[in-house]
């Protein structure tokens, strides 16, 4: 069994937890909170180990709230934390994790330098089997990869560009914006997303828009992809139902039908792990394909972090039957398909 440690327990990391929890060859130790508040309420609900601050555990207990140790005492007696802690915090703890042995998986809100390696299980598992620090990408990169993936299939694949119109909060985030108007990121462009995917796709021409938008649902994409030769509409939706962790579906308009899709089949929390392609946006012309997918920000990278933690602890974990078992647990690729 990998014993797995969760550090911070926000968006990402309560829904790391649960899916780590869903493993048969691991066990989850606990999670950490910093903050005496309802989510860590939640954890001991969920039956979860909660470990905190050395110098918060009295400020926990005088709220009823019981500790099972101090945050150094929970990546002690793991082999494998998943650092869910905000943008940044992440590299603050790598000296503690590599002082005491642990090996760690990051967020893609850390730095690229964070990490050995930026992680995509469907691109570079095999490379990744036996590191120490992974890095799990964005959730945008982590979508747009999936996708790019499934088009490098057909072949002869050089070129993507994208437009990135990213949800401006999660949920919880009460007081984060915009509340109002479209907000043009990182300009002048390329935005971040294209460096970060050219990490795991090195050769390719890769641009791209940022917009931040004023929805907590998802991120929707629309992607142009420029290919050597002509390539038709048949056979990249072929790849794209071929490629784990991507769901082709239509008779939905936008992404609240799909929230609300997911909602309804039973999802946990709602949940879309995959990313959703409308199949009749996908069109061809001559060298050139276009597609618009949807990627449920809080919920794509959670399969990706499932496999990152079998990556760094079980190196001789086989990469398709790793993700075989992420998905069937998650229910992933279940329950979600539309079409009329
Ligand atoms: P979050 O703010 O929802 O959660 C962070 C948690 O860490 C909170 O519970 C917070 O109390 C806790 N925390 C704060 N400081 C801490 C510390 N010093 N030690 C331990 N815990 C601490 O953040 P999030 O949205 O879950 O993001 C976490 C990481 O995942 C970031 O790198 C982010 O870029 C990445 N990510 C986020 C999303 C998303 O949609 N939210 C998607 C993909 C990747």
């Amino acid at each position: 069994m990998i014993r797995v440690a969760v550090n911070g327990f926000g968006t990402i990391g309560k829904r790391v937890a649960w899916a780590v929890s869903r493993q048969p060859d691991m066990k989850i130790v606990g999670v950490s909170k910093t903050k005496p508040d309802w989510e860590a309420r939640l954890a001991l609900k969920w039956g979860l180990s909660l470990y905190v601050p050395r110098e918060a555990v009295g400020e926990f207990e005088s709220r009823g709230i019981d500790v099972a140790g101090t945050i150094e005492d929970m990546i002690a007696s793991s082999d494998v934390v998943v650092d869910a802690t905000p943008s940044g915090t992440g590299a603050r703890y790598r000296p503690l994790y590599e002082g005491l042995g642990v090996r760690a998986v990051f967020q893609g809100g850390e730095k690229r330098e964070v990490a050995e390696l930026s992680f995509n299980p469907l691109v570079n598992f095999r490379e990744a089997l036996g590191r120490r620090f992974l890095r799990v990408l964005s959730c945008n990169t982590t979508g747009m990869a999936r996708i790019v993936h499934s088009l490098a299939m057909v072949g002869g694949l050089e070129r993507v560009f994208a437009v990135i119109v990213r949800r401006g909060a999660d949920l919880r985030e009460a007081k984060k914006g915009p509340v109002e108007g479209l907000i043009l990121e990182s300009l002048p462009p390329p935005s971040h997303h294209a460096a970060d995917l050219k990490e795991l796709f090195p050769k390719l021409d890769v641009s791209t828009y940022a917009v931040v938008a004023p929805t907590t649902l998802a991120h929707l994409h629309i992607l142009s992809a420029q290919f050597k030769s002509p390539v038709g509409v048949g056979e990249v939706l072929e790849a794209l139902r071929r490629t784990p962790r991507v769901l082709v579906l239509d008779g939905i308009a936008s992404t609240a039908e799909l929230r609300e899709l997911a909602r309804l089949s039973g999802r946990p929390f709602g949940d879309v792990f995959e990313v959703a392609v409308w199949e009749s946006s996908v069109r061809a012309s001559g060298n050139v394909v276009t597609l618009a997918y949807a990627v449920h920000q809080e919920a794509v990278v959670i399969p990706d972090n499932v496999d990152a933690v079998r990556a760094v602890a079980a190196p001789a974990v086989d990469p398709a039957e790793s993700m075989r078992l992420t998905d069937e647990t998650l229910g992933v690729g279940l329950d979600l398909k539309l079409a009329y």
